[in-house]
This record gives C-alpha cells, structure tokens and sequence, in this order.
C-alpha cells in the first residue's frame, strides 16, 4: 500500500482511519499515494480554527499578515521541484502547464502580500465617507469592513492544486479568515504538500490553515452564521452546496466558481493572414491544448465571420497538428493527459455528442502518442469541431467539454456575433481580436454583463497580453450564470467576501475615532 497522506486539522496532523481513495498517475496508471478524511473531529476541527486561528489572525493586522503571505511564498519557492515532480505524476501535466498551476500560485500569493503591505497596520477597513443622517452635520453614518469571525471552507476543483488553494487562501488569510481547504481528491496530494511545508515552516498562528483530504463527507454540516464557503467545480455540484441545509439555514456566504463555455470572437473584417487573425489562432491552438483543455477558462467556442470559416478552420487545424501528446517525461511532449480515467470516459462522452451536432475539423484523439501506452494513459490528442450553422448547434452553446475540444461557429455580423456569445448563459470569459479599437471598446463593453473578464487582443498588445486563459489576481475572476455568479480576486476586491460590512451612526467625534 502507498503512502496515507495525513490531513492537518486542530492543529494536529492526522491520518483517516480508513484505507483512503487512492491517486493514480494517469500516464502510467500507477497509485501514487491515498488521502482519507475518515475519523476526523471535524467539529473540534472548525471550532479550533474558528477560535484559535480566527483571534489569533484578527489579532494582526492587515500589514503583519500580508508579511506572512510574503514568508510563505519563499517557503513555497524553494520547494517547487518538488511540486513540479508532483504535478507531472498525478496530473499528468507537462512542465509549462505545472507552471500555470504551481507558478501561477506562487505569483498570486506574492500579489496579496504586496497589496497587503499597502494596507497598513490596520484591523479593519473603512467603506467610503461618512455620510450625514440629517440637517444637523454632527450625528452620521460611516461603514466599516471588518473580518467576518468565522472559517472560511474551501472546495476546489481537480484542475488547479496548488493555484487553486492560494488564490483562495491569500485573499482570506490577508483578511484575517482562517482557511480549511478541501481539495479535490483526484489531485490532493499537491495541495496537501504546499500546506504541509508552510505549515511546517511555523508562518501562520496555529488554527489559520488546516486541510481535509479525501471525501467532503461533513464538510458542510459544520458551516455556522459568520463562515464562508468558496466552491470550484462542476455545476452539479455547486447546486448542492448552494441548497445545503447548514447554508440555507445560517445564510452561509457562498461564492461559487463553476463551468463555463467561453468565447474567443474575431471581429469582422479580419482577414487571412492578418495580425489579428494569426493572434486568435495561436490563442485558440494553445488554450485548446494548455492542461489539455482542462482550464475553467479555456476556450471552447471560436467565433468568425461567414466569409473566415474555413481559412480559420485551417490554420487553427494546421497549429494543432504539431502538437505531440504523450508522457510529460519526454521532453518531446507538448500536452500531457486528462487527470484521469473518469474525465477521459466524460471528455469522451461529451465530444462524441457534440460530434452529433457538428463537424470534425480536425481529429487529433486518434493520433499516436509519445512515451505512453494506449492501454493505460489517459492521454487525448486535441479536437476541433465546427458548425456552419451556429444557431442551430445548441448543444455547442451549453456543454462544456472539460478536454482539448473547441467548436468554430460563423456569424453573420457584429449584433448576430454578440447574440452567439451570449447564448453561453454567462461565462468567465470572452476575448476578442480585431485592429479596429473603437469596435473592441464596443464589442468589449457589450460583453461585460454577461462575462466576468473580456479580454481584448490588439495587435499593439500582441507580446504583452496575458493570455485568454490566465487568471491575473489583478482582475476579476469568475462569472455570471452559469458560469456559477461568483467574483474572486481582482486585487483588493477579493478581501470583500471575507469582510462584513456594517453601518456605524454615531455622532462625529465618535466616529472620528474609529481611525
Ligand atoms: P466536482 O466534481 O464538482 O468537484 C469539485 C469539488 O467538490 C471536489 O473537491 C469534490 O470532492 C467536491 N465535492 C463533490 N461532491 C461534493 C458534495 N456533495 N459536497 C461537498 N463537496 C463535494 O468538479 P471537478 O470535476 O473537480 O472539477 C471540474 C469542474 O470544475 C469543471 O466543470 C470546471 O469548469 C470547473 N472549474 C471551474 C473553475 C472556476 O474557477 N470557475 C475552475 C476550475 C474548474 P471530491 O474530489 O472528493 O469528489
């Protein structure tokens, strides 16, 4: 039996008394180690975190934290070997797409604690002015943010370990929320390695980060009045914690990243061969195939005009081609595999209906892989489909398939491309090609309502754009509808869900003194 990976509860490092859900390498279809929850005091757990490392954290203020965070990105920096070994085993992932995850982490962490430094020594914060109640200037109402005295839970996706828990957990802990995480099973191991080496490190109080391993089995139960939960993953599952009885009951704060079918749109008038054009290609090419299309973010419908279909079709085909997919030991290999066997069965599943209601352009999942036997890897070369008629392609607007696939669909015209976009039902995010500024200032601000981020691809940003797919902790992350309502990050915005806003009246000297 491989190793039982201990979770970090009440201050206590503790393995399940169960066998424990094995991880499994999906290129060699090895087990690499087991996580269980089974046995835990999970109820000790949420009050010892609540208590000790909530007073302990509320305690600092927001200048002192934001030190911690900074101490906990060079621990983290000086173990990436180690996460990137992790990341190559149990997910699959070649070097560059470890990076997004692992690296991608670490600058977010390094990002809060900067923006932390900027807030000083104090414990709260105030909500713009102080607003007169009446004629007389002297009795007024100021609002406050204060940390909320609760635990923030935090349930995450399979696809980002190590981004995943530290964009949560940096805005939290620089609010002055202790952080229990629960990562997804499939891929726990990262997680629970980073927790365990800053724990180790002895940064945080006691309490401040804990980690359950393994099933979410009583997670739930144990939310109270002032915790907050913060979900990443499937819808399925994001409606089951948004109507759990603890959060209906004690309105639980829920923030909710779930899937989401994002666009890429060339404007009109590109044509073949422009910058603009070759720029939507390259993104397309390679958000199809970063984590093998395992990105919340990736994008999975392109959308061009009439008269571009096929030459889009081309070039984007032409780009896939050259992707070798295997073993992401072998250096040769640019996209590793899907997480598991279950996403390669569901990624299967999804691709095969969509094949229903479109055409294959290019066919990548029967080509041979590098390094990996097709009896036991989970590997799946990219897809690309298309339909000439994308009104009628529903399911095409509605699926999100979790692989390398995307769908090329043609508009007629600028309104009929804006109506083709939001038939996603609210996505994290759209971009958009063109040269032409005054209708990417348009086409962005018509997108804004229903997409958590637009970004906008001019040619004048081509080497500076950070890429459709890439969360910067600057911006907003997260989207409308579907794409489950939630908001994280965009810089200091992201410490809003772990603060409670509260109206002070008071007579002026009063509130004077608040600082
Ligand atoms: P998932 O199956 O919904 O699982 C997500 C998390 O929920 C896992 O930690 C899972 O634990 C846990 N969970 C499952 N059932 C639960 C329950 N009844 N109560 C509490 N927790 C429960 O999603 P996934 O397959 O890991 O992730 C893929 C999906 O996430 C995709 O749809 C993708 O679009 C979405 N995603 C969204 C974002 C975003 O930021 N918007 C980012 C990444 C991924 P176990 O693993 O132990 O089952």
């Amino acid at each position: 039996m491989t190793e039982l990976l201990p979770n970090y509860v009440n201050g206590r490092w503790q393995t399940g008394s169960g066998e424990g859900a094995a991880l499994i390498d999906p290129v060699l279809a090895t087990e690499l180690v087991r996580v269980d929850a089974t046995g835990l005091d999970l109820p000790a757990a949420f009050a010892y975190a609540r208590e000790q490392g909530g007073g302990a954290l509320r305690a600092l203020s927001y200048a002192q934290r934001a030190v911690m965070l900074a101490a906990a990105v060079k621990v983290l920096q000086g173990q990436r070997d180690a996460y990137y070994e992790i990341a190559t085993a149990n997910s699959g992932t070649v070097k560059n797409d470890s990076a997004v995850d692992i690296d991608g982490a670490i600058f977010t962490l390094s990002t809060y604690a900067k923006l932390g430094e900027g807030l000083g020594d104090r414990h709260f914060m105030l909500d713009g002015e102080m607003a007169r109640l009446g004629k007389d200037p002297l009795f007024q109402s100021q609002h406050v943010l204060t940390p909320t005295r609760g635990v923030a839970l935090f349930i995450n996706a399979f696809n980002f370990p190590a981004w995943g828990l530290w964009e949560k957990a940096a805005p939290a802990l620089l609010s002055g929320v202790p952080v229990i995480i629960k990562p997804a099973t499939a891929t726990a191991w990262l997680t629970q390695r980073m927790v365990e080496d800053v724990v180790k490190a002895g940064i945080f109080p006691p309490g401040a980060l804990s980690i359950v391993c393994g099933s979410s089995a009583g997670l739930m139960d144990q939310l109270q009045p002032f915790d907050v939960v913060s979900f990443t993953g499937s819808a399925e599952t994001a409606a089951v914690i948004r109507s759990h009885p603890a959060v209906v009951r004690h309105s639980v704060r829920v923030n909710i990243e779930a899937d989401s079918v994002n666009s890429a749109l060339l404007l009109p008038g590109e044509a073949a061969g422009s910058e603009s054009f070759d720029l939507l290609v390259k993104e397309v090419a390679r958000e199809m195939t970063v984590k093998s299309g395992q990105k919340c973010t990736a994008i999975r419908r392109v959308f061009v005009q009439e008269t571009m279909y096929d030459a889009v079709a081309a070039a984007i085909s032409a780009r896939l081609a050259k992707t070798t997919v295997g073993n992401p030991r072998n250096e040769s290999v640019r996209m590793g595999a899907l997480v598991n066997r279950a996403q390669l069965v569901s990624v299967r599943e999804g691709l095969h209906t969509l094949q229903q209601h479109a055409d294959t352009l290019y066919d990548g999942s029967k080509q041979e892989w590098v390094d990996a036997d097709p009896a036991l890897a989970c590997c799946l070369g990219p897809v690309l489909l298309g339909s000439r008629h994308a009104d009628d392609a529903a399911v095409v607007h509605d699926i999100e398939v979790f692989g390398p696939v995307a769908t090329l669909l043609p508009y007629r015209d600028s309104a009929h491309a804006l109506e083709l976009v939001r038939r996603g039902q609210g996505s994290l995010v759209a971009s958009i090609y063109g040269r032409d500024v005054s209708a990417m200032a348009k086409t962005a601000l018509a997108l804004a309502d229903s997409h958590g981020r637009v970004h906008s691809v001019s040619p004048d940003v081509a080497a500076l754009h950070t890429g459709h797919g890439n969360v910067m902790p600057q911006s907003l992350h997260g989207g409308p509808g579907r794409a489950g309502g939630g908001e994280e990050l965009g810089g200091l915005r992201a410490l809003n869900f772990y603060h409670r806003r509260s109206a002070i009246q008071a007579s002026t000297a009063v509130l004077t003194q608040l600082g």
